[in-house]
């Protein structure tokens, strides 16, 4: 059974998205912890926490993918900036405990001009401060298309991001389609080899999330301008062969498309879900 779904609104709250995701087919979803820009996160109700489970439960929802807001940096030169980051990222950490065992995706960051190994180096610090024992939450580092000074572009940088953890086993990866290929992994000609090199660097039992977009731009554009499903530059079947993969089919996929609104999502999550070859 394919897992999958796009990103929501977590403005009315988790029971909400389950409904909103349900109502379009999808069996999982995505949110924004805050704003995606920043700033306070709202309160969790414990009734609306409650409620979402109870729901989940019976509507088979068993996975769900928060997402850091993409402005903070904890690689940043500026201090403020870096203990913002690191504030963000800790109070995060702590409200997904009100859904347990579920999964944190985040931008590593830009080294903006520090070079590469200064900013893992300070990504590195800044989640050896934050991942604390006890928390059952697993944190993913997004893979980036490599725009500016973008931490992720390349497998190997956050491979050395993970090395330098403490908290081994909680940490993960989340492939972004339209970023790898924007980065110059050429997921449409030679899948294969991209995930051999993905296993080589990372380890494919560190991937526990795909975002699955298409890609406005050619394979190494390094724009990360995403694309509906079939409308962009990889194109309907090699996304389908990514949700149909021995080594991928059974993560979970989330849509990040251009949509007016969720009949967009619907109508994807349908023809990825014919696509899907079962069995
Ligand atoms: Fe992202
Ligand atoms: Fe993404
Ligand atoms: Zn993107």
């Amino acid at each position: 059974m394919l897992t999958i779904g796009c990103h929501l609104s977590s403005a009315k709250g988790y029971l909400r998205m389950a409904k909103d995701a349900t109502s379009i087919d999808a069996n999982t979803f995505q949110f924004f912890t805050r704003n995606p820009r920043g700033g306070r996160a709202k309160t969790i109700d414990p009734a609306d926490v409650a409620a979402f489970h109870a729901f989940a439960a019976e509507r088979g929802i068993s996975r769900i993918l928060a997402h850091a807001p993409y402005t903070l940096n904890p690689a940043s030169a500026k201090p403020q900036t870096c203990e913002f980051a690191l504030q963000v990222l800790a109070e995060d950490l702590e409200r997904m405990e009100a859904t347990p065992h579920q999964l944190y995706n985040m931008h590593p960051g830009s080294h903006v001009g520090q070079g590469v190994e200064v900013g893992v180096e300070k990504v590195a610090a800044a989640l050896n401060e934050v991942l604390r024992p006890g928390q059952t939450t697993t944190l993913l580092l997004e893979t980036m298309a490599g725009k500016g000074s973008e931490i992720g572009g390349r497998f190997e940088e956050l491979a050395a991001i993970i090395d330098r953890l403490d908290a081994d086993g909680r940490v993960g990866v989340c492939l972004d389609t339209c970023h790898v290929w924007d980065a110059g992994y050429d997921i449409a000609g030679d899948l294969d080899g991209v995930l051999a090199e993905l296993d080589r660097v990372i380890g494919l039992d560190r991937l526990r999330a795909i975002h699955l977009n298409d890609s406005m731009n050619p394979c190494g554009a390094r724009k990360d301008r995403h694309a509906r499903i079939g409308e962009g530059c990889i194109g309907f079947d090699a996304l389908s062969a990514v949700t149909n993969h021995p080594r991928l089919r059974d993560v979970p996929f989330y849509l990040e498309t251009p949509q007016d609104d969720l009949s967009g999502y619907a109508d994807e999550i349908a023809r990825l879900r014919a696509a899907r070859v079962e069995g």
